[in-house]
């Protein structure tokens, strides 16, 4: 077999938050936080080639009608912004996973599909480096003969690339603590019904902290903690019952910074939603809604009124 056809495709999905906490900034500038991850059916592919070349380089496309494919139709998105370096997050995942192997002959190629718009709150860069960790982990292991590194040593490396790398390896749903990197696996009754809702400008994750921050400097922040409750009703419960538990403490800097978010989070009430909230730290919006039926009604409605509307399950 020529080295050009060595190699592995991986998946990882992108997130929403059904609950997000914040506590005060640490002294290191992290902020601890209480978060029910929950992957969507919407997310990134990574296909990671052995190429004759030295180092490592990045192709990037849009997955046919997904948000991103969206997002460029209507001109509001460029593939462009996605980083093709060393910045990227997959690039750095494919690294830390060959500096735990041998030295590879040739170099690498990294092809990301991105479904999940970028800088948009459901953690697509994570799922970019967790989809290369899984994808360069298989394909160094055939190339060198060792053993592919396990689950455990995968989640290590997930941990060190970025606080929401290790929910995006794991998927499903999860209590996420400290930064986010502490997982601890949740189930779910049934699958939830979302219309997910792009913005035209993604919203920078530290600059929405530093918002959070500034609006809360006079406040007495507690840990930040689940409610009572609410791990239960997504393991048992319906979404009407789930839907009054679900917050976001990200959600005021966001709409602070992107107010143009506010009749999109209304839009949902409109159309009789169960909860409409920012997904993580924005500026992507999800609806929460009581079935399949109803997630495709309303994301035809908001795509016919020009915004990138997608209905997922979740997980
Ligand atoms: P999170 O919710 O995890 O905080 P996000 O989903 O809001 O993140 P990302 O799309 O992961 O945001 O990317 C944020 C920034 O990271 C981008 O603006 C880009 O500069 C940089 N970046 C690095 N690697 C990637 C990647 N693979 N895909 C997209 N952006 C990347």
């Amino acid at each position: 077999m020529s080295t050009s056809q060595l190699a592995e495709r991986a998946g990882a999905p992108g997130k929403v938050n059904l609950f997000f906490a914040a506590g005060p900034p640490r002294p290191d500038g992290y902020h601890d936080v209480a978060s029910l991850y929950c992957a969507v059916s919407t997310g990134e592919t990574v296909r990671a080639t052995l190429t004759r070349g030295a180092g490592t380089t990045v192709g990037v496309a849009a997955v046919p009608g997904s948000l991103v494919a969206q997002q460029l139709d209507r001109g509001t998105f460029s593939l462009d912004t996605v980083p093709t370096d060393g910045s990227n997050l997959a690039v750095r995942a494919a690294e830390a996973v060959l500096a735990r192997f041998p030295p590879l002959v040739g170099g690498l190629h990294l092809q990301i599909d991105k479904a999940v718009p970028v800088a948009g709150g459901m953690g697509g860069g994570s799922a970019d480096a967790a989809a290369a960790l899984a994808a360069v982990n298989r394909l160094a292991a055939r190339v060198s003969g060792e053993p592919a590194l396990d689950d455990d040593a995968l989640l290590e490396l997930a941990a060190g690339l970025g606080a929401d790398v290790p929910f995006a390896l794991t998927g499903g749903a999860a209590v996420g603590t400290g930064t986010g990197a502490r997982l601890r696996p949740v189930a779910v009754g049934a699958p939830l019904h979302l219309v997910l809702v792009a913005a035209e400008a993604g919203l920078p994750t530290p600059a929405v902290y530093a918002e959070l921050d500034r609006l809360r400097a006079d406040e007495d922040v507690p840990p930040p903690r689940l409610p009572e409750g609410l791990v239960e009703r997504l393991g048992a419960g319906t979404a009407e019952e789930l839907a009054p538990l679900l917050a976001n403490d990200l959600q005021s800097a966001a709409l602070s910074l992107a107010p143009q978010l506010e009749p999109v989070l209304a839009a949902g009430a409109d159309a009789g939603a169960l909860a409409s909230f920012v997904s993580g730290s924005g500026p992507t919006v999800a609806h929460l809604v009581a079935d399949a039926a109803a997630a495709a009604a309303l994301a035809d409605v908001l795509r016919g009124q020009g915004a990138p509307a997608l209905a997922v399950r979740a997980p």
